[in-house]
């Protein structure tokens, strides 16, 4: 799911490309969920394996009304005297069907609980069909059964978006994150001069009088949040992907005032699906096909095969296609675990600009490293499932879930991570089923082979983000020493360890240098092939962290104690030299230092004192009329003594 911003996150001007707005992501959904999480209740209880739920309703568009009956095939998972089904009190239940038979059931608290004649034996598949019609209840703008209207002539339009708890609000499920429907029909019946979307395959159109019924087959487990309709009088064309020696169908429907833009736009999912097939396997639902609706609220829902969304922007379209994979196919196994649906449709979207648009990926990655580190005590893992704005914080389940997944691309490789994650996609107690958050842990561990407790402690389910303070200095070997402190923005972490890029640079010369940063306080020291003007942390924005600072006046402890070109070096040019002798001399305080030079037979040539700022000092000496030979030059500053030689060519 994403929420299109009102007001982008300005980065940049805007473009096709431009779609900058996580920050606001999930606020529409925020408010739909605030209503829906002020009943709580336990909700129904879960004591069957659902196998089958087949969906038989009326819907016009133009009346706000929903009306049918769902039949489901259960297994139970022991003796079971009863079965429960999640539905909102503001529907009616008609009648409940067993054998043939109407049977007695209770409907309250948003739960319908149906006791049948006798106890059912475990393991035994049996069914049930629930009548009911009804108002859904949480009708605002942002519910998950919406009536709106489009287009000049007002055209009506009625569509659902039910993560994470409105599928009961208008048709009787399971909607816990803990059994997914193995097999799915939903068949719609509206009058003929609209269209009807729905998950999966449309195998057949039937048109009675004024009205027609569309019939939607899905033959791969789906969560019940994931089921959906949208009817309207939508136009529908087909984009096909290129998949092995096949082609995978893309069916869209929108508007007809809008279909000519949105062709234009909606082949954006060719290349993005292409590259998703690349990097993380095929596209999950290849036996049936993908699919975009158009709709009114302002984001996109990762309806599984069958996406709702308000434009075919691309950000848009590369979120929800990632979802696919990573939501659909591999859905969090709970609310904590958002992240796992959240966070990699975030970086995937990433992934798309860094592949497909690259102008774009280093402003995807500022505009995450905002998110992640706008928060300074927030975690990845949602801590807190009971506020629901918590469960959708653009910041840290988006935001940061994706920066997460980035640094651990950069901690394992390229190759091992995306390896990792095709193992955790393809594992048969994750695909099609649910995972969480310690599931991608073990998969990315057994992949690389590294312990990622320490990581996921501190990144994943630890609070807040760190600052860097890096103090280098560079000697006239090109020999650099510098120590890199840490400060945390929050108490939970004492130290978020990780391998940091450093980039040193000149004007003509740059190279970037790895440290294994494992405590506060840390030195390190390395030789360059040239003399660096500067020093960038990060360069490329592979690591979690704000409010860095870099020094260069670093003097190392041990440099202290004992060699004296830390305190401060010395070059002499040119050498030999006729005229003009020029002196540097690079401190690292200010001191006053004393200069003397001396011939070959140790008599003083000159002698003075020089104040030396920090940094390079530089000032000349006029050889002219010398005698030719060796001289030595010796500094003398702060109880360290340097000392080199010249040689004058005298042009007499
Ligand atoms: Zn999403």
């Amino acid at each position: 799911m994403k929420n299109i911003l009102a007001i982008a996150f300005l980065l940049f001007s805007s473009g096709s490309f431009a779609q900058f707005k996580t920050d606001k992501i999930a606020a529409s959904e925020q408010k739909q969920l605030t209503q829906n999480h002020k009943k709580k209740h336990p909700g129904s209880i879960n004591n069957s394996n659902i196998i089958y739920q087949r969906l038989e309703v009326q819907v016009n568009p133009a009346i706000y009304f929903i009306a049918g009956n769902v039949t489901t095939h259960f297994i139970p998972s022991g003796p079971i005297q009863f079965i429960e089904f999640d539905l909102s009190d503001s529907m009616t239940v008609d009648s409940i069907i067993f054998h043939n038979t109407a049977i007695s059931f209770t409907h309250s608290a948003d739960v319908i609980h149906i006791v049948f004649p006798s106890q059912l034996p475990a393991d035994d598949e049996d069914s049930v069909k629930v009548y009911y019609h009804g108002l859904p209840f949480w009708n605002s703008g942002f519910g998950s059964f919406v009536q709106n209207v489009h287009g000049l002539d007002n055209t009506p339009v009625i569509w659902t978006l039910s993560e994470p708890y409105g599928a009961k609000d208008w048709w009787p499920c399971k909607q816990d994150l803990t059994d997914k429907i193995d097999s799915l029909d939903v068949i719609i019946t509206t009058p003929k001069i609209y269209r009807a979307a729905s998950n999966g395959l449309l195998v057949k159109e039937t048109t009675i009088d004024s009205s027609k019924t569309y019939y939607w087959k899905h033959r791969y487990p789906i969560a019940a949040y994931l089921v959906c309709l949208a009817v309207s009088n939508y136009d529908v064309f087909y984009n096909y992907v290129p998949f092995g020696a096949d082609t995978l169908p893309v069916m869209n429907f929108v508007y007809p005032e809008d279909s000519a833009t949105l062709r234009d736009h909606s082949v954006d999912v060719i290349s993005t699906m292409q590259l998703y097939d690349t990097l993380f396997g095929l596209y999950p639902f290849d036996k049936e096909k993908y699919g975009m609706v158009e709709f009114g609220w302002d984001g996109g829902m990762e309806h599984q095969t069958m996406t709702f969304v308000r434009n075919f922007d691309f950000e848009l379209i590369a979120h929800e296609l990632a979802h696919h994979w990573f939501g659909d196919k591999v859905t969090c196994a709970s609310w904590h675990d958002i992240w796992l649906n959240e966070g990699f449709a975030t970086y995937l979207s990433v992934l798309c600009y860094e592949h497909i648009a690259p102008i774009w990926y280093m402003p995807a990655k500022m505009e995450h490293m905002y998110g992640a580190t706008n928060n300074p005590n927030g975690s990845v893992w949602c801590d807190d499932t009971t506020s629901v704005d918590r469960i959708f914080d653009s910041d840290m389940s988006y935001s940061k879930g994706a920066m997460v997944l980035h640094m651990l691309r950069w901690k394992l490789g390229d190759s091992l991570f995306f390896a990792g994650l095709r193992n955790y996609l393809t594992d048969v107690n994750n695909a099609y089923a649910f995972a969480a958050t310690p599931d991608l842990q073990a998969h990315l561990e057994t992949t690389s082979g590294m312990d990622l407790s320490q990581f996921f402690n501190t990144w994943v389910y630890g609070k807040g983000f760190p600052s860097y303070q890096i103090d280098w200095a560079q000697n006239f070997s090109n020999h650099v020493d510098l120590v890199i402190n840490q400060t945390q923005s929050d108490p939970s972490v004492p130290f978020f360890s990780m391998p940091l890029p450093l980039k040193f640079k000149n004007a003509l010369h740059d190279t970037i240098v790895v440290f294994n940063h494992t405590f506060s306080g840390q030195t390190f020291s390395v030789d360059l092939p040239f003399a660096a003007d500067s020093l960038i942390f990060d360069p490329d924005l592979w690591i979690i962290s704000a409010y860095d600072t870099i020094t260069n006046d670093y003097i190392p402890s041990n440099i202290i104690a004992g060699r004296s070109d830390y305190n401060f070096s010395l070059r002499l040019s040119p050498n030999p030299v006729a005229r003009l002798l020029r002196i540097q001399v690079q401190a690292a305080v200010e001191k006053s230092a004393e200069i003397k030079i001396v011939n070959s037979l140790g008599q003083f040539v000159q002698k003075y004192q020089q104040q030396l700022l920090p940094g390079v000092n530089s000032f000349q000496v006029n050889v002219a009329g010398w005698a030719s030979g060796a001289y030595h030059v010796s500094i003398q500053a702060g109880g360290n003594t340097i000392k080199s030689t010249f040689v004058v060519l005298s042009d007499k």
